[in-house]
């Protein structure tokens, strides 16, 4: 496939123009692919002055798109981004452009490559400098470090040195998050349990997370406990056991990175939080009042799942609420605040595989309770009944739960297959939006 090296200026000034700036990092890969980034300027607003600093940079990136595609792509960004038009060279929360295509000269009614100000705006010039100050302008065919030097002086102010990408930011609405299932059990239903390899158990788990953020998954999520139907009961003690070291380990490695733990006990939801973990994700909807307790006072993120028992011939969707809403309303009288929670409408748990079918079909009026959702399907037991297929072959099935998903508003889907899902989720976004 053929690639092509483009500039791009990113510039925001609303809203936190740090995590703006991250954001739309996460937003361009894999269409386009970030290689280098400049340092981070702060500078005075240009054109219309009676606004907030801007916070600038330029990315070195690799992209397959033509220039037309690649416009059209950024403006995708800056729209979900919810970049509204206002006056010309007024405030933004991302402002996308195009600097440099190779070498491309071409305009159009819509686009103009090299940009039109390349040669007049310090705030795009002096980091385009940082990367390549020795480029030539390919219509003056001058140095951009003597273009830059020839500016009249204005305010542009480096402020950080170097820019992290790695940090998540989470903004329901405008991306579907992966979260990794991170199975560090024998008998895990999906059969990837981690204790079940060979070799060391420590080094197994961090290579499976290493990949998985590799990969790109935003989240994950750590079991040490397996939930399918008939399984094994492990003690907290077993599960702390299991769990801290591997924890620890990931934070140290990826300081970063969100963790989400997978029990339902107090005991180990306790230790876990203590050893740095971000969320919990309980299949028991927190419903034990110590466990709400905890997270009342961790004050972090919660995934209440419902779980209990489907009765057949009634209405799935509204068992599902009816149960959801109670878990909610037990979590609120517990002193969890409703920011902290995620809902999740429990594929596979006490349903049977029809009514799996009826709740991804019901997915929107469980949306409009008004929490982010995340979803679960992954090789689920009803997508082997519904196609027939063991374990191994339930990607398909799996994509297409996904996308439904995603289209009635899911926000993070729990998967196994990161690397395939990431790339499924990216294009889903994308038709989508
Ligand atoms: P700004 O000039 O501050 O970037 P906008 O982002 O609103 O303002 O851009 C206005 C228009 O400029 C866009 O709709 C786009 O069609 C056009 N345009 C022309 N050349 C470029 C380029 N190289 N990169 C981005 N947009 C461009
Ligand atoms: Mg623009």
């Amino acid at each position: 496939m053929e690639t092509h090296l483009v500039y791009i200026a990113a510039g925001t000034n609303l809203g936190n123009r740090l995590e703006n700036l991250q954001f739309a990092a996460q937003l361009l890969s894999p269409a386009v692919k970030i290689l280098r980034s400049s340092r981070l300027y702060q500078t005075e607003p240009w054109g219309y002055e009676e606004q907030a600093d801007f916070l600038n940079l330029v990315w070195e990136a690799e992209t397959a798109l033509t220039p037309d595609s690649l416009l059209g792509f950024l403006k995708s960004i800056e729209k979900r981004m919810g970049r509204e038009q206002t006056v010309r060279y007024g405030p933004r929360i991302i402002d996308l452009d195009i600097l440099l295509y190779d070498q491309v000269i071409l305009e159009n009614e819509w686009l103009t490559v090299p940009h039109d100000q390349l040669h007049n705006r310090r705030f795009v010039l002096a980091p385009l400098c940082d990367l390549i100050p020795d480029g030539i302008h390919p219509k003056s065919q001058l140095r951009f470090s003597e273009i830059l030097e020839a500016l009249p002086p204005s305010v542009c102010d480096v402020v950080s040195e170097s820019f992290q990408f790695d940090h998540p930011i989470f903004r329901f609405g405008q991306k579907t998050y992966l979260m990794g299932i991170l199975n560090l059990t024998a008998d895990s239903f999906s059969q990837d349990g981690i204790l079940a390899k060979s070799g060391s158990f420590i080094d197994n788990a961090l290579n499976q997370a290493n990949s998985f953020l590799t990969d790109g998954a935003d989240i994950l999520d750590l079991g040490a406990e397996s939930t399918r139907p008939g399984f094994s009961p492990v003690d907290a003690k077993e599960e702390i056991r299991c769990l801290i070291p591997v924890i620890e380990k990931i934070k140290n490695r990826h300081p970063n990175t969100i963790l989400s733990i997978d029990t339902t006990k107090v005991a180990v939801a306790r230790a876990a939080l203590e050893a740095g973990a971000d969320w919990i994700n309980d299949v028991s909807g927190a419903s034990d009042d110590a466990m709400a307790e905890l997270i009342a006072e961790a004050e972090c993120p919660l995934v209440l799942m419902r779980f209990e028992k489907l009765k057949p011939h009634q209405s799935t969707l509204t068992q599902v609420i009816v149960q959801l809403n109670t878990l909610v309303a037990h979590s609120l009288s517990r002193g969890i605040k409703k920011e902290q929670i995620l809902l999740d409408p429990g594929l596979g748990f006490g349903t049977n595989s029809w009514q799996n079918v009826e709740i991804l079909n019901g997915l929107q009026p469980v949306k409009q309770l008004g929490f982010p959702l995340l979803v679960g399907p992954s090789r689920k037991s009803f997508i082997g009944n519904l196609l027939q297929k063991p374990v191994s072959e339930r990607v398909s099935g799996t994509a297409a739960a996904t996308a439904i998903s995603v289209l009635y508003g899911a926000d993070i889907l729990r998967l196994h297959d990161v690397k395939f899902m990431k790339e499924f989720l990216f294009m889903t976004d994308l038709l989508k939006n």
